[in-house]
């Protein structure tokens, strides 16, 4: 015997129904077969919505009661030739009738019992089986059609009753002797109690009716067929990256479908465990895939992990009280309440001080549970031994099954690091006795972010993804997207990194797109994009809730610079070439700093100091490893390196400005060059990597500039410029009387940071310094004589985007 058991999908239309009879005429040949059904995919939902709409008094549950009656007469005119359809089609009419008595009944009533609810939905699997029988015999293959109602035997909890395995294995056993045939067919689902009243076996119940059947005929196998090719390691709706498993043993199925992966409804395994007879996960819509098989002996894999699955809608109970400390009994009775309400109990941790118990149970149940346990507990709650029930809500769990696991340490560490690096809160953790699960209790706004990311640690080690937002689509901005786009395979192909740009904006708008935004064509897409300012852009990335976010501020702009903490608080990396935000008040620096450091993520800067230049990176690797910064001095300014290497006597200072703006090294307004304003903003930022408090009131400036210079626009700017031009040749003619080239030079000597024009002598490591180059000097306890000396381009639009494009890839580094 074998026992195959088609779902809801797999039976939801005439189309998919044809794929069924396929599969069984293959299957069934030469083999006694159970067929074991769901209602048409949805039936249930609708029947329930139906009967809850008639008992609130809701007339519109006379249009749902249409759809249904039409989907099932639609399916027969499909499936049977038109010469035989009538009887079926009556039968469809009589029995849509009878839901309509039952549902006008509840209307006038405005009362619905769990038993009628019972009796109202178990017409779905049977006009899904009758429907079923009758196209097998129109196949010519004839099946005898099973009333599971008759065999299956329940108590009386109506919508998850528990069977009566004695008489219902008895019942069935009897009856496939004395009614022989090479297929039968029955309605999964339902049953009856010992009254013969209908009960079901819970929602998703019909996998546990095929293995009752398939337990109690001894069946060699038991096949779920369903709309996946097997047991996947999470779910694929979640996780798309998710695979199938090829096999896994009862016990580990069991507990991924306990917490939550639907693929099978949790007490199916049980009774074919106990019989040792294999199950097969199998794909009616690509009935040649392999599938699952969930058996007692799983070949040794290398994995550790097996699956992941979770369950959203769960309330978390805290009981807690000193009054708990040492006393036996006060579980049991916390159980017994619960129990008495016949509430599930999903997951149990208690704290070694035995000082609180928590466990977790349906949202649905959150209240009942509140009122039942504070009542078990009146009298500890009156004399302030135990505190009322705490209950919270809009949580859920997430489970990490292996039976391998119990041979792995630093599983758990893995895990939780993972979710701590993507901000997900722990609300409470358990590990079963068995160590063949790892739970944790999240919140359910976290579900799809937290499962992605623990998949992606233990099932996809070889990729990572990164998930970038950037603001700021300019010079710098339209340079990044392009070195990641001709570098996207590479870092695939060496680093496993799969930099995926998720969003982006200018000033205007955003476009984000969670496939990643398709790089040849993203002008178009961001001008097409949703009209939003820094703020929107913001929600939508936290909203959006996405594993390795990062955040590359490629603006200038002080309102970007302004959201950075919040996006930190979500562990967000924040990545920016902006140095608004490291160089505004030091209390915003480090609060920046500091929440990086809180919420496990990264904030870099590198591209503030020297466009690509390692220098932050460096003074950091200096302090990490013990070092102390004694001094630092550098020209900083790749625009007024440019400007005086190239002001001599055959143009005007104002051109050479002009000409530095033009090709990209100014900040967007260049008085901030000139003004030596920049250059004050990349020592402070130095001054404050290197450990010390430093505001801009700090460090000295001696201007060149006339004051004139730098009234009205930049329109004006360069017109004053011109008008002084005199004075900007007097300080280049000083210089070349000395034998000196010009640098604008910072430092920082004796806690004291400054900024100014200096004469540099050919014998100094400034002098040669050409184009827009930067160089700074460390001075340290380990480079005493000879300085640490960093060099090279410091200022343009490609260095410095692949400077934020190397602190994007250093995010992804743990
Ligand atoms: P049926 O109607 O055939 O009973 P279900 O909808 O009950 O099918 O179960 C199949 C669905 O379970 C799949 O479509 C899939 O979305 C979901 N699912 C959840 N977790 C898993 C998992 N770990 N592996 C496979 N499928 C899963
Ligand atoms: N039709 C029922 C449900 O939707 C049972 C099943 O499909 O397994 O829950
Ligand atoms: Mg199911």
């Amino acid at each position: 015997m074998q026992v195959l058991k088609f779902g809801g999908s797999s039976v939801a239309n005439a189309a998919n129904i044809k794929k069924v009879i396929t599969v069984l005429k293959e299957k069934a040949a030469g083999k006694k077969t159970i067929v074991v059904v769901s209602a048409l995919g949805g039936i249930t939902d609708l029947l329930l919505n139906c009967s809850n709409l008639a008992s609130e008094g809701q007339e519109n549950y006379q249009s749902i009661l249409i759809e249904i009656e039409q989907r099932h007469l639609q399916t027969v005119r499909e499936l049977i030739p038109i010469n035989n359809q009538s009887s079926l089609l009556s039968f469809v009419k009589t029995q849509c009738n009878e839901i309509e008595d039952i549902c006008n009944g509840i209307f006038l009533l405005k009362e619905l019992s769990a038993r009628t609810k019972d009796r109202i939905v178990s017409y779905g699997e049977l006009l899904s089986s009758k429907i079923i029988a009758a196209v097998l015999m129109a196949e010519n293959q004839p099946a005898l059609w099973i009333d599971s109602r008759e065999l299956i035997i329940t108590n009386a909890d109506f919508g998850n009753a528990l069977v009566n395995f004695t008489i219902s294995n008895n019942n069935i056993s009897q009856f496939i002797q004395k009614n022989e045939a090479p297929l039968y067919i029955a309605p999964g689902f339902i049953a009856a109690n010992g009254y013969g009243i209908h009960t079901t076996l819970g929602r998703g119940g019909s996998d546990y009716t095929a293995a009752i059947f398939a337990a109690a005929t001894n069946a060699d196998v038991l096949e779920i067929w369903t709309d996946v090719s097997g047991m996947m390691t999470a779910d694929p709706r979640l996780v798309p990256n998710a695979r199938i498993i090829p096999q896994i043993s009862y016990q580990e199925a069991m507990e991924l479908s306990h917490f939550g992966a639907k693929v099978i409804y949790p007490p199916t395994i049980q009774p074919v465990m106990n019989k040792g007879i294999p199950v097969w996960i199998k794909n009616t819509f690509a009935s040649a895939d392999n599938g699952t098989v969930i058996q007692q002996q799983v070949t040794e894999g290398s994995n550790s992990i097996t699956g992941i699955s979770s369950i959203s809608n769960i309330a978390l109970l805290s009981l807690e009280g000193s009054g708990m400390v040492g006393i036996p009994g006060f579980s049991k009775r916390l159980f017994e309440a619960l129990a008495s309400k016949k509430i599930n109990v999903i997951l149990i941790t208690q704290s070694s001080s035995e000082h609180s118990i928590c466990v977790g149970i349906d949202e649905k149940n959150a209240g009942t549970a509140k009122q039942i346990i504070d009542e078990a507990f009146g009298y500890e709650i009156e004399i302030k031994k135990v505190e009322p029930l705490m209950v919270e809500n809009n949580l859920a769990i997430i489970a990490l099954v292996g039976d391998r696991m119990k041979n792995h340490t630093g599983i758990s560490g893995k895990f939780f690091s993972a979710l701590g690096r993507n901000g997900v809160n722990v609300r409470a953790i358990a590990q079963g006795s068995s160590e063949r699960n790892i739970t944790a209790v999240i919140n359910s706004a976290d579900v799809k972010k937290a499962t992605n990311i623990v998949h992606e640690v233990f099932f996809e080690k070889e990729i990572k993804e990164v998930n970038l937002f950037i603001a700021g689509v300019g010079n710098v901005g339209s340079k990044l997207l392009g070195q990641i786009k001709k570098q996207q395979e590479y870092l695939l192909q060496n680093m496993s990194l799969k930099v995926k740009v998720t969003g982006i904006a200018n000033s205007k708008k955003y476009w984000v797109d969670e496939d990643g935004i398709d790089l040849n064509q993203w002008q178009q897409l961001l001008e097409s994009g949703k009209t939003a300012g820094i703020e929107d852009y913001v929600a939508i990335i936290r909203n959006k809730n996405l594993r390795n976010t990062v955040f590359a501020d490629v603006t200038a702009n002080e309102v970007v610079a302004n959201v950075y903490d919040k996006l930190l608080q979500k562990s967000i990396a924040v990545v920016a070439c902006n140095k608004v935000a490291c160089s505004s008040g030091y209390p915003y620096y480090k609060k920046l700093k500091e929440l990086a450091t809180e919420f496990n993520t990264k904030f870099l800067f590198e591209t503030n100091v020297g466009a690509s230049l390692p220098i932050i990176s460096t003074l950091n690797d200096l302090l990490r490893s013990g070092d102390t910064i004694h001094s630092m001095e550098a020209v900083l300014s790749g625009t007024l390196n440019f400007v005086f290497n190239n002001y001599d006597c055959s143009s005007s200072f104002a051109s050479v400005v002009k000409q530095a703006q033009d090709e990209g090294y100014t900040e967007p307004d260049p008085r901030l060059d000139l003004s030596g304003k920049d250059v004050m903003r990349k020592i402070m930022i130095l001054v404050r990597e290197a450990g010390h408090v430093i505001e801009m009131d700090d460090i000295s400036n001696s201007s060149f500039m006339p004051e004139a210079c730098m009234q009205g626009t930049v329109e004006d700017f360069y017109q004053s410029m011109e008008a002084h031009e005199s004075h900007f040749r007097k300080i280049l003619d000083e210089a070349i009387a000395a034998g000196c080239k010009l640098k604008f030079v910072a430092s920082y000597k004796n806690g004291k940071a400054a900024v100014g024009l200096q004469h540099i002598a050919p014998q100094h490591d400034f002098y040669h310094l050409y184009g827009k180059d930067n160089i700074v000097l460390f001075y340290t306890d380990r480079y005493i004589q000879q300085p640490l000396v960093i060099k090279g381009a410091g200022a343009g639009a490609d260095v410095t985007a692949s400077g934020v494009f190397a602190d994007v890839i250093r995010t992804s580094k743990a």
